[in-house]
């Protein structure tokens, strides 16, 4: 099979319309191709998928793939089928009849990936039916995504994954390949171990994904607005994650005022509304989802955009997963995470009120780590893949602390007149009432304590209760005063301390100008044109995903549409040059988005193009009086490419006569039929005009109305 192909990366192009592997994939696929059994671990969007569809294609037989959850499939199916390869699914939402149906197809050879719930593999009925394909067919593979759920050890064990080593029993003859996006060493053994891999090939690929953008944001007083301005400025699809049910139906509900489209997702809604919500988001019928953490579990929702914690995580790891939900297709997206101390000691408050001490520890400990990611001054990435163990080299200048480094200020002689007001009162109070002492307040509380009679009273007048904040932080973060946890928070000094008052240590302390958010002032004419054109393109997906009653990323990815609108491909040979667009994509959605091109480009008045090299040859043998079949075996392509060409010479306003290739009677219909439901798609025309009438009638007709009535 691969033969046909001359390499891998023309099966690549014709299957999945990309020019290039991504890091790891090429030789994951070489051994695949040769039976091993493989341990994948790559991060999410690292291209997962392509390292079992791409060998399940080119091998003969067909390749069971085990997936976890009903909506995974459903969406790799959906985005396989769109491409013209045959896969499909069993699971429990099937009936018997659709069962029947989809059994059917698989023993007459037309599909090459299968998907199954590793409860149903298991059942005797279909370990039959697989003993029986095996025999007639063969079995190429079996691909265990999501490969971790075998271990007790990762965050997602599912008892039925440890029975999957029953399938190597029964097959040992056919390689197995694991993937996962969950690196510890404990559940990587594990997976080889419950999986019973034979010699596995190991490919662990680096845990950053190079495509997000962290930044974290103090969470201001307004904090509605902060989020409102935020999602403003941002473009596509977003998830705002919240910690109560209770802020999530708020903020849903006001940005719903704000006429934002938002929608809210948590546990305590019905299983129906929430899965209606979860469908209209990943359909793109809303912007926003504003969820709990509940939300992100098993959806695969790849161009999702940004994603914005307005409360705190619960601890690193979550973060990671969490914000890793935006940009799995592997294009620019933003991770922001809203911080503030109020926030933090509510959450100290609650892990306060839990009676295990040993909960209370671990709590602690997680969020020391997320706090002192949100306080970091160094590269965000650094600190976040030394969590996860792993070595992160200088600046990744893709966090708001590489891009903006906060300047950093000497601030030895606050820090001192603050310790010092510590000192002076016993070490018996907490952060806000030093400031108060500083800055002199008239509060009762302070004269009750007699603290106005102190001489640090009023001596920090020249700084505000923020930037006092902001450097009692600091202390704190860079060990230099402790804060007692237990309870109420009490500043106490330390060995530190004393060295700041006898001068032996200067503090440095990273300053924050403001809370103004990425200046959005790069106004850039050809960006905003593309942007113009990509708009427009957004749409005709959406209008073409709902016709086929699928998301719209199935359709093209936001990469290709963006390709589009920089390219502004006018012809199909061009659009098919696009990345993430195949022969099978072109043939079936190119003439709608080539036609919205053309008549943008014209709108705009740019350039529209001169008959490319190969039309021009065409038509030359067009112009010898040859027929479109004897042009199609002459030039060694397609008839339906020969139609193409002839339907942009026509429209071209090139000196062709329609008459030679459709008789009057039809091209009148046609033109009827375009006349009532419009030009923009030829499926519709199809439909209603039935099986008398080719695609290339209505595309030649069509190219002949456009220029009349241009
Ligand atoms: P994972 O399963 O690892 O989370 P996916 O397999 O879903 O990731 O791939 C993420 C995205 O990257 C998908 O949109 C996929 O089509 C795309 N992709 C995968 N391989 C390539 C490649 N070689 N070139 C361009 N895009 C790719
Ligand atoms: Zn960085």
């Amino acid at each position: 099979m691969l033969s046909q192909f001359n390499s891998l990366e023309n099966a690549l192009q014709h299957f999945f319309g990309y020019q290039q592997f991504r890091p790891g994939q090429k030789q994951i696929i070489n051994e695949a191709l040769n039976n091993k059994d493989l341990l994948v671990i790559m991060p999410t969007g690292g291209g997962k998928s392509l390292c079992f569809q791409l060998p399940a294609l080119l091998k003969p037989g067909i390749c069971v793939v085990v997936s976890p959850l009903i909506a995974l499939m459903q969406d790799q199916v959906d985005t396989l089928m769109d491409n013209g390869i045959g896969a499909t699914f069993l699971n429990s939402t099937l009936n018997r009849q659709e069962l029947q149906s989809r059994e059917n197809a698989i023993l007459k050879g037309k599909i090459k990936l299968l998907y199954v719930a590793p409860e149903r593999l298991l059942n005797e009925s279909f370990l039959n039916f697989l003993d029986f394909l095996s025999q007639k067919i063969g079995l190429s593979s079996f691909a265990i995504d999501e490969a971790h759920c075998v271990s007790a050890w990762g965050h997602d064990f599912r008892p039925e994954y440890r029975q999957l080593k029953q399938i190597r029993l029964r097959y040992p003859n056919v390689s197995v390949l694991a993937l996962t996006a969950t690196a510890t060493k404990r559940v990587r053994a594990d997976i080889i171990e419950q999986l019973g891999l034979k010699n596995p090939s190991i490919h662990l690929a680096s845990f950053d994904r190079p495509n997000l953008y962290y930044e974290v944001q103090p969470k201001s007083k307004r904090s509605y607005t902060q989020l409102l301005n935020y999602i403003r400025s941002q473009e596509g699809s977003g998830i705002v994650y919240c910690l109560s049910r209770k802020n999530v139906e708020t903020i849903a509900f006001r940005l719903q005022q704000d006429g934002i489209d938002a929608l809210p997702y948590h546990a305590g809604m019905y299983d129906d509304e929430r899965a209606i919500n979860q469908t209209r988001f990943i359909r793109d019928d809303v912007r926003i989802i504003v969820a709990t953490v509940a939300f992100g579990m098993g959806i695969d929702k790849p161009d999702v955009r940004f994603v914005i914690h307005y409360d705190l995580p619960r601890n690193l790891e979550s973060y990671y997963q969490e914000s890793g939900r935006a940009g799995r297709d592997s294009e620019p997206a933003n991770c922001a995470l809203f911080f503030s101390f109020g926030d933090l000691k509510k959450i100290e408050y609650l892990i306060d009120q839990k009676s295990d001490l040993n909960e209370q520890k671990v709590a602690r400990q997680q969020l020391r780590q997320v706090v002192d990611y949100a306080e970091g001054n160094e590269c965000r990435r650094s600190i976040i893949l030394r969590y996860f163990g792993q070595q992160f080299k200088g600046k990744c200048s893709n966090c708001d602390n590489c891009r903006n480094p906060k300047p950093i200020e000497d601030w030895t002689i606050e820090a001192q007149k603050f310790l010092s007001c510590v000192a002076r009162c016993q070490e018996r109070f907490g952060m806000s009432h030093i400031i108060d002492i500083l800055r002199g307040s008239k509060k009762k509380k302070i004269e009750k304590y007699g603290h106005h009679l102190l001489s640090t009273y009023g001596i920090g007048k020249e700084r505000s209760v923020e930037e006092w904040k902001m450097l009692g932080r600091s202390l704190i973060h860079q060990g230099f005063v402790n804060e007692t946890t237990d309870g109420f928070p009490v500043l106490k000094l330390n060995k530190y301390s004393w060295e700041i008052f006898r001068n032996e240590r200067k503090v440095e302390v990273a300053v924050t100008k403001s809370l103004v958010s990425k200046a959005t002032n790069d106004y850039n004419p050809r960006k905003a044109e593309s942007d113009l054109l990509l708009d427009k393109l957004r749409q005709l997906r959406k209008h073409l995903a709902d016709q086929n009653h699928i998301a719209p990323y199935v359709v093209f990815a936001d990469s290709s549409l963006r390709l589009m609108a920089q390219i502004k491909p006018q012809n199909l040979e061009t659009f098919q040059k696009i990345s993430g667009v195949t022969a099978y994509k072109s043939q079936q959605y190119g003439d709608s988005f080539v036609s919205v091109i053309r008549e943008f480009c014209q709108q705009q008045s740019l350039p529209t193009p001169l008959p490319t090299a190969s039309n021009m040859i065409t038509f030359q043998l067009y112009q010898q009086g040859l027929t479109v079949p004897e042009i199609s075996e002459r030039r060694n392509l397609r008839e339906s490419t020969i139609y193409n060409h002839i339907s942009e010479l026509i429209e071209m306003n090139q000196p062709i006569d329609i008459n030679d290739f459709i008789p009057q009677h039809k091209k009148t219909m046609i033109i009827k039929c375009i006349q009532t439901i419009g030009d923009s798609s030829l499926t519709p025309l199809k439909n209603h005009l039935g099986d008398d009438y080719s695609y290339n009638e209505l595309r030649l007709t069509r190219a002949w109305y456009r220029r009349e009535n241009k």
